[in-house]
Parts: C-alpha cells; structure tokens; sequence
C-alpha cells in the first residue's frame, strides 16, 4: 500500500476535531474523572494517578471501577496507602484485588516502594528530570521506570511479587512495549491544560510523547501520522514528531480527542458515511482520501 502522508489541511481539521468535541461527556468516562477527587494535593495526586495509570487497561468503565476500589482500601485518601505504619492493614485491604492481569499484592508492593521513594524525595519528578536531562524523554521513563520498580532497593523493599517490574515497561527496554501507561502519567502530571493535572512544573509540554492506546494509534495510523504497523515505542516518536510538527508547545493536546473519539465510538474504524460524515478529519483519513462522498 503506498504511504499515506498527513494533509496540509490536517492541523486545520484536527483543530476542528478538538473546538468540536464534546469534553464533558468524555471526561466522564475517562479514568481522569476518578483520579481529579483523590488529587488534593501534589502528592496525593502523584499516587491517585499512578494507581490510575498502572490500572489503564482495558475499558474506562472497570479501569474506572478499580481506581475507585483501591481509594476505598485507603478510606478514600490515596495518602493513607502509602503510610508507612498502615503496611499490614494496607497488605490486608488489598489482598483481593484484581483488575485484569493486576493483582492486589503487586500494588501493595508498588505503595512499598512510593513509601521508600518518598522518604527521601518531594516527588516523582525529580527521578524524571534526572533521567530526561540525561536521556531526553526515553531516558526521563526510564528512571521512573526504575523507580517504580525499586531498582535497587530490594533490601529495604523485599521480594517483588510475580509479574511486578512488567507493569512499568520502560521505552530502553528491549520489550517494544508503547509504554503507554507511564507516558499517560507523565500527560497527566506535566500539562495544566484541562483535563490534565499539571502538578510539575521542570518539563516543557512540548516534550511530550503520546500515550499511543489502540485508539489512538489507529487513528494516528489513519491520518498518516505513523506508517508503523505496530504499536511500538518507535511508532509513539513517530507519532508525537508528527504532532510536534502541528503543534510544537503542545504536541499531546490532542491526545485525548483521539482517544475518546475511538472510545466513544464517533470513530468507526471502518468507512461509515453515516458516522464518518460529521468527521473533521475525513478528508485526511486513509479510509475516505480521494472518495467523494454523494450529496
Ligand atoms: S473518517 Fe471515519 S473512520 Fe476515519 S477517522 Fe473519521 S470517523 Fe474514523
């Protein structure tokens, strides 16, 4: 198939997309929506959104679902799970969780270790900015990675439980994994911009990858903005230069668009005229370029 390039008129049509979107309706559904109420503060809201991030997977109806389940283990305050003298009752509370793959005891461990972390530093963002001013953005998820997975601290921190250090992939990794869930966070954390939190201030929006969920990689695939066929940590650089390019101080602002046009099913993913005629961004889409649509 011959590669499908972005439109000149695209940054015009993905602005539209955005003016036009109905973000109440969504920020309901999206796990946004459960996190903003337990971010009290900075470091409540670090922990509400890492909950929220390790738990993004599969629909925003149970992602949703689970955040709520563990605020409650914690008496609805996420500081609460990450209280050094509330270790066993917390060990207790969480012991039958589950959220898909995720089980309680890996996010007993994961409170563990932001305990630990937090002993000694303000917030996450230090581990990030240490590693982006060595690595730039990969190198920044790299350290958070290894923070979250306690690099380095098993004396202190013990045995992680089976299947712990994969729920924080790192883009250095060799896993080809999109990372999705930590670039979220790091979405979260940096952009003040609604719907997002913005608690640090040291990283410059325009650093920002995209977290490249299926809907938004199929989109972005679509529009021309990655030829990669697979999900990759390549694909998110690929796609977030392409969007730097529309929009080079806030590159990810139109991530949630596109994700919650695939969530909600304004998008089809396949070619619709009954869906697709309100579309901004048809005449950009591989399905529809070169169609005429009848009157
Ligand atoms: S034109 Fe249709 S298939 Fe293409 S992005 Fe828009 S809604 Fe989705």
């Amino acid at each position: 198939m011959r590669a499908h390039r972005p439109t000149t008129e695209l940054p015009r049509h993905l602005e539209q997309l955005y003016e036009r979107f109905p973000f109440d309706r969504s920020f309901a559904d999206d796990p946004i929506s459960s996190i903003r109420p337990l971010a009290t503060d900075r470091r409540r809201g670090e922990v509400a959104a890492i909950v929220g991030a390790t738990l993004a997977i599969g629909n925003t109806t149970a992602i949703r679902g689970a955040i709520g389940r563990v605020a409650e283990a914690g008496g609805g305050d996420v500081a609460w799970l990450i209280d050094p003298s509330h270790a066993r009752e917390r060990t207790r509370r969480l012991a039958g969780f589950r959220h898909r793959w995720i089980r309680g005891d890996q996010l007993d461990h994961l409170f563990r270790v932001l305990a630990d972390y937090y002993a000694g530093h303000d917030s996450l963002e230090e581990a990030f900015v240490a590693g982006w001013a060595q690595g730039g953005f990969s190198g920044g998820l790299d350290r958070l990675s290894s923070v979250l997975r306690g690099s380095g601290r098993s004396a202190e921190l013990g045995r992680a439980p089976a299947g712990y250090h994969a729920l924080f992939p790192s883009p250095l990794d060799r896993s080809g994994s999109p990372c999705k869930r930590l670039t979220l966070f790091v979405r979260w954390m940096v952009r003040a911009r609604y719907p997002d939190l913005g608690y640090w201030s040291r990283v410059p929006t325009g650093e920002l990858r995209v977290p490249l969920d299926h809907h938004v990689y199929w989109i972005a695939y679509h529009l021309g903005l990655t030829g990669r066929r697979t999900r990759s940590w390549e694909a998110v650089e690929e796609v977030s230069e392409a969007l730097r390019r529309i929009d080079p101080i806030d590159p990810v602002k139109y991530d949630f668009v596109l994700c919650h046009t695939g969530i909600s099913g304004d998008c089809p993913k396949e070619r619709d005229i009954a869906v697709c005629g309100p579309c901004s961004v048809r005449p950009d889409c591989r399905l529809w370029r070169g169609r005429a649509v009848a009157a």
